[in-house]
């Protein structure tokens, strides 16, 4: 497994990464037709590879690749992926490099019994179980977690459903999973709800999705979510619920409302746009009792519009358009010096001088990783003559790594882990910065069921061999505060 220090620098840029979404379609014609629509709908969670599986008669055809759904597959290799049962899966790489090898899905032969597995989320038990499986004779193929899903089905025993409750049993962290097989597809969530997983129905069949946002695209109805702990299988008399496991209490990543999601999906039942539009309201409250004056309120481009746009509507600012995104920008643009890395946020980010120029702005950002990105922003805004940017961050600071998928697992990456409020607003120069309060962003989402571990280091699991990372940490930390 490669750490995710020895990945390339491009990889490495000021923003948080999803590592995936899954897309699956049972008993609708043309299913990997489908699901081509569907990992398109999802291509914000991945865009490292992406696959599809699809199932005829009784046979399972791969097609997988490096790069965005739209270059991966044309229309011939979607034409050789026949039958009405499919899935597919759109990839960044948390855990495990980015080789062809760890591109999903991944593919088994179980005594005659094929199936095929994509996964969403981070195993963090993952090192443990492979030292055991490989003890036990396991051969794996790549580097990826989500390997050992594989290997744990064909060591367990009984029929399918039986070896699925076994294996998943044994997995600790984040997951959300889809089997296909010649049985149907059995669709698979973490017992902390940790990963988001929907299903909806489709002619006389059924569409899963990691986000809702794909349901609109193919007409899907009656959406509905695989809770925490659930095996949901889709099969020929159509759907059976059973359980690996008691739910625990949910623990839905925060993270997907404030920026991985899109804002059309809804998950847990919470609609993304409508949940930081809150809390972008609830900032302005704050603001408004301390007095704040402003001209403009603008959001960075995308993920923090629906944000800005509550801010703007409690507060009465107008919203403008100040920065404006170029969508082009290459996916793999390398930065190797610091020139090319402030040209790279100037490509990917423009002020607009008639809209900024002079104006005390309330500038608002969905998180703040590193703080580089959000410093040349303010950066952009003061060149283009605005008098004043106020930063407001619609999420708590990120003060511990995730270790459920999100590329942040080092406490040294992230800026307000050594920072206050105070030296990370001089560091940025912005005229002022507030960061949510955790309170807050569980009021703003009507909903305590949420995962905010990198607020607050609380994790929802043991961490296993991550563990290490918090205890040198916190040892570091309490050493520092006696000295
Ligand atoms: S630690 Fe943060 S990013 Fe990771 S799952 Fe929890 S809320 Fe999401």
């Amino acid at each position: 497994m490669i750490s995710k220090h020895e990945k390339t620098e491009d990889m490495q840029h000021d923003e948080l990464h999803e590592e995936c979404g899954v897309f699956g379609v049972y008993g609708v014609e043309d299913a990997a037709s489908l699901t081509y629509y569907g990992l398109h709908a999802l291509q914000h969670r991945g865009q490292e590879g992406c696959g599809i599986a699809a199932m005829d008669q009784g046979s399972i055809d791969t097609y997988k690749g490096k790069g965005l759904v739209s270059e991966v597959f044309h229309d011939a290799q979607i034409a050789k992926l026949k039958g009405d049962i499919a899935i597919g899966h759109v990839r960044y790489s948390t855990a495990g490099g980015n080789e062809i090898e760890n591109v999903q899905p991944l593919f088994a032969n179980l005594n005659h019994h094929k199936f095929a597995v994509v996964h969403n989320g981070q195993i963090v038990n993952a090192k443990e179980l492979r030292i055991q499986l490989e003890k036990k004779g396991s051969i794996f193929q790549g580097s990826s977690d989500s390997e050992i899903i594989l290997h744990l089905i064909q060591r367990a025993k009984g029929d399918f459903l039986t070896r699925i409750k076994q294996a998943f049993a044994q997995l600790e962290g984040a997951y959300a999973c889809l089997i296909l097989c010649e049985d149907g597809i059995f669709a698979i969530r973490d017992h902390n709800g940790l990963r988001p997983l929907s299903y909806a129905k489709l002619q006389e069949g059924y569409i899963i999705s990691s986000e809702s946002c794909a349901f609109d695209v193919l007409s899907g109805e009656d959406a509905c979510d695989v809770l925490p702990g659930e095996i949901v299988w889709f099969h020929l008399d159509g759907i059976r619920k059973d359980r690996y496991c008691e739910a625990h209490s949910s623990h839905m990543c925060a993270m997907e409302y404030i920026y991985f999601a899109r804002p059309d999906s809804v998950i847990d039942g919470i609609n993304v746009h409508e949940a930081r539009v809150a809390t972008g309201m609830c900032m302005a409250r704050k603001d408004r009792e301390s007095g704040l004056k402003a001209d403009i309120v603008i959001g960075v481009p995308d993920s923090s519009t629906s944000a800005a746009i509550g801010y703007a509507k409690e507060s009465g600012i107008p919203f403008e358009m100040g920065l404006i995104k170029n969508r082009y920008v290459g996916r793999t643009f390398i930065q190797p010096t610091q020139r090319q890395r402030e040209r790279g946020v100037r490509m990917k980010l423009s002020a607009i001088e008639t809209i900024v120029s002079g104006k005390r702005i309330v500038m608002i950002d969905d998180s703040i990783v590193r703080g580089t990105t959000s410093r040349r922003i303010v950066q952009l805004l003061k060149e283009a003559g605005a008098r004043e940017v106020h930063v407001r961050i619609a999420s708590p600071a990120i003060t511990h790594p995730c270790f459920y998928g999100v590329d942040t697992s080092s406490f040294e990456e992230l800026i307000s882990a050594r920072l206050n409020s105070e030296e990370l607003c001089r560091f940025l120069k912005a005229d002022s910065l507030q960061f949510m309060e955790i309170e807050d962003l569980i009021a703003s989402y009507h909903s305590d069921a949420l995962c905010v571990a990198c607020f607050n280091g609380q994790y929802a699991t043991s961490l296993f061999s991550y563990g290490d990372i918090i205890r040198t940490y916190r040892f570091k930390q309490k050493k520092d505060s006696s000295k």
